[in-house]
């Protein structure tokens, strides 16, 4: 059976978090003489001279209206980058444990991994950029923490098979993290609505896709509040800035806005997958259900040189593994994949 405190590394169970006065006065009016603000103002035009809320309850508040989820069980970091990171370092202890990653996927799990000095071990997708669950099963040990899912899946574009994450969600006892950074972009149903079912489920969300705020930082971690409590204990106090809770709190009133972008993205995403096939160094464009496409084509380094000669820039994954001579390709404006189109014609 699942059981968190077994896997919670043993010097954080008795951890006393730090604590400010905030946390014994709530109210928003007093006199506040506790944190060595600057009682006057701030240099710019809006004021930021208060700390902002350590645990940014108006805003998942707002968050968890629209996405149908108890705020108790949401938590807000520094992009996704953010909770990947806590995750190592609450549950994975350096040297000793590990954790199952499924190339091709997103680079940053292991590159946190690497930085906690945490072993990672690879199951490969299969062929199809499937989940091969027998080999994730057979490859987690007594020492294995987290298995981490991506789906859809980036480079790749494909959803994985969501009864195969099942699958792993019922037969792994450790935590697995199914990240849906490209929910946005694809029919089916997120796995926020699985938390209930599972208690060792971790959904990572990201504001930096769809909603177009990449530079503001904001990533959304959906998890039971038990492992709640063990992220906001070990994350750094003051995580979101006053600036991105505010600017992306008046922003969620503009859903129609984000909903009309995905869609103009989808809809130049049939035409930009039109358009490459029709190219003749094109051999294949890989089938998506997120933002960009995988796209085999001849000699795929040196087309991806030339295009930066021309300043459009591609991702080179032709060097990562079932990628061979794959580069992945954002879908932009009309005018972006256009001149994208014309430059690859002209190589
Ligand atoms: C882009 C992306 C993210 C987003 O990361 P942020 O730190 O939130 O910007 C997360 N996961 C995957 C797979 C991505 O491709």
């Amino acid at each position: 059976m699942f059981d968190l405190k077994g896997l919670i590394r043993p010097h954080l169970k008795d951890l006393v978090p730090y604590s400010s006065a905030r946390d014994d006065y709530k109210g928003n009016d007093g006199v506040f003489l506790d944190a060595n603000e600057n009682p006057f103002g701030s240099i710019t035009k809006e004021n930021w001279n208060r700390y902002p809320d350590p645990y940014q309850y108006e805003l998942k508040n707002k968050i968890g209206e629209i996405k149908r989820v108890s705020a108790d069980r949401i938590f807000l970091g520094n992009g996704s980058d953010e909770p990947i990171d806590l995750l190592f370092r609450a549950f994975c202890e350096p040297g000793v444990d590990n954790v199952i990653i499924n190339p091709p996927t997103y680079g940053m799990y292991k590159v946190s991994a690497d930085i906690n000095n945490v072993e990672v071990r690879e199951t490969q997708l299969t062929n199809a950029f499937d989940l091969d669950v027998k080999s994730i099963l057979d490859t987690v040990g007594e020492r294995t923490k987290i298995v981490f899912i991506c789906s859809p899946n980036n480079p790749t574009g494909n959803d994985v098979t969501l009864s195969r994450i099942e699958e792993v969600l019922k037969r792994f006892n450790g935590l697995v993290v199914v990240d849906e950074a490209y929910i946005d972009f694809t029919d089916r149903p997120s796995f926020i609505e699985k938390l209930n079912e599972y208690g060792n489920l971790i959904v990572l969300q990201t504001f930096s896709k769809a909603w177009g705020l990449a530079a503001l930082r904001l990533g959304m971690a959906f998890c039971s509040q038990e492992i709640l409590g063990v992220l906001n204990k070990i994350k750094a106090p003051y995580n979101l800035s006053g600036l991105t809770q505010r600017t992306v709190y008046n922003a969620l009133e503009n859903i129609e806005t984000k909903d009309k972008m995905v869609d103009d993205i989808l809809e130049n995403r049939i035409q930009l997958k039109s358009d490459l096939e029709c190219l003749g160094i094109v051999e294949r464009v890989f089938p998506t259900n997120a933002n960009f496409f995988l796209v085999k084509v001849r000699n795929a380094s040196d087309v991806y040189r030339q295009l930066i000669s021309k300043k459009i820039i591609l991702r080179d994954r032709s060097k990562v593994v079932l990628c061979e001579d794959g580069i992945r390709i954002t879908v932009g404006t009309k005018e972006e994949n256009n001149a994208l189109i014309q430059a690859l014609k002209k190589l």
